[in-house]
């Protein structure tokens, strides 16, 4: 069994805001990689830890976001990261399926696949979808400071993603210990 770390795509992998609001890239000449978070993932990846981006991407249901060019930004960020997977839910509230965040389906998809200890796994993101998820597959939430972090449970708010992973490195630390 092994532990990962969930990462929210939006604004952490790739650039998604325009003019102060959350604006996720619909086609594939307006992706932008977040080239700052490489030194961070390469320490998860260093860790140990197993590495998945999860992303919401209602543009696909409303035909705004082709599959291809949703396949080509991920295979960017493949390239340039050290990811293990990507999972997508590609469906809108109407749709009331089992994974749009902050429900937790793409997180069961994933344990499910790599044999993951959720328990023992983390969630980074900027927005409170994730941590709401984060609860309810037991796994501790980090969120990054950010206009979106919402009213619910979380475990920690931190500055930026290297702050995440140097709180992630030091629970660990911890937890081996006890
Ligand atoms: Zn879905």
């Amino acid at each position: 069994m092994k532990r990962a770390v969930f990462i929210e795509r939006d604004s952490l992998l790739n650039l998604a805001t325009k003019g102060g609001q959350q604006k996720s890239p619909t086609a594939l000449e307006e992706f932008r990689l977040n080239n700052s978070a490489l030194h961070a993932l390469q320490r998860l990846k260093t860790s140990g830890f197993i590495l998945i981006a999860t992303t919401n991407q209602p543009e696909i249901s409303r035909g705004n976001l082709s599959r291809r060019d949703l396949d080509q930004m991920h295979q960017i960020l493949r390239a340039a990261f050290p990811l293990d997977d990507i999972l997508v839910c590609p469906h809108e509230d109407d749709d009331h399926c089992p994974c749009r965040k902050p429900r937790a389906g793409l997180f069961h998809e994933a344990a499910f696949k790599w044999h993951l200890l959720l328990g023992q796994s983390y969630v980074i993101s900027h927005r409170w979808q994730d941590a709401e998820a984060a609860r309810t597959i037991g796994s501790l939430s980090l969120l990054i400071d950010s206009p979106w972090l919402g009213r619910g449970h979380h475990d920690f708010v931190v500055r930026d993603l290297d702050a995440a992973v140097d709180k992630i490195v030091d629970h660990c630390s911890h937890r081996q210990v006890a």
